[in-house]
């Protein structure tokens, strides 16, 4: 069992429970280890951002505290690609959430509806286009931020349920991601992120495909709740180890303290 999860939102940022909540839901099912990962701010996109990291520092040395002995939390940030930067956190989880096109940024994972809108306004409806643009943008991520973990990687696929939008398995859209792919550091940290599986609108992100891609490309992978709330914490790591098992991953990585450490499956 992976006892620790790094990608986790509270009512500071865009999640509903609060900080303690989480710790002692961590608590409860064993982790050793809970990361907290606030959203950087983006200017241009105030909703989801965290609000006051004062006061989210000041909480965070209470609970680190209270809880000593229990758990270990660690200061981290989901950074997204067009956001701040903020230094000196423990670690960093980089993310690309939105498409920028002439200087608009449009969300990929805000709702299926506003994603279609977007891809018919500035794409002509090429889905294929949109992710080729997405991709492009996992670059840059790769080449500018460099973090220390890869935000779910295919978010582009957030609402292709089905491959009601596009086919993942077309060469077009493949060559886009995999150029990605090949984009990132060796030994790059991606995550397999749970979020939309908790939601129940889909699976883990990476695809079967992508995760194979990766690790050709010597990536590790590290589960990942991206929680924003206290149900999601750990929710099917279980099952996730044995997806990677069939795919041929032997390991993953898990933060352990505030040390990265390597776990057979
Ligand atoms: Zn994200
Ligand atoms: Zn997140």
């Amino acid at each position: 069992m992976i006892n620790s999860n790094v990608h986790t939102h509270t009512d500071f940022c865009d999640g509903s429970c609060s900080m303690e909540d989480m710790v002692k839901a961590a608590v409860g099912r064993g982790m050793d280890t809970l990361g907290f990962s606030f959203h950087s701010f983006t200017p241009f996109d105030a909703s989801y951002c965290i609000r006051d990291r004062s006061a989210y520092l000041s909480e965070l040395e209470r609970l680190r505290r209270k809880y000593e002995g229990e758990i270990c939390l660690l200061d981290g940030v989901e950074l997204d690609l067009y956001g701040q930067r903020p230094s000196g956190c423990d670690f960093s989880i980089g993310s690309v959430h939105y498409l920028k096109e002439g200087g608009e940024y449009y969300p990929v994972d805000l709702s299926e509806e506003s994603f279609r809108t977007a891809v018919r306004e500035v794409y002509g409806g090429d889905f294929y286009a949109a992710a080729e643009r997405y991709y492009e943008e996992v670059a840059e991520l790769a080449a500018d931020i460099v973090p220390d973990i890869y935000g779910h990687f295919d978010l582009i696929t957030r609402f292709n349920r089905g491959g009601r939008l596009f086919d993942e398995n077309s060469p077009r859209y493949m060559r886009a991601a995999l150029a990605a792919a090949d984009s990132l550091p060796r030994g790059a940290v991606a995550e397999v992120n749970l979020g939309r599986l908790f939601k129940g609108e889909g699976g883990a992100y990476p695809s079967d495909e992508l995760i194979k891609a990766l690790a050709a490309r010597g990536c590790r992978f590290m589960l990942s709740s991206d929680a924003h709330c206290t149900a999601a914490l750990g929710f099917a790591f279980a099952e996730e180890c044995a997806r990677l098992k069939t795919l041929g991953i032997k390991s993953v990585v898990r933060y352990k303290g505030g040390t990265l450490c390597e776990e057979g499956l």
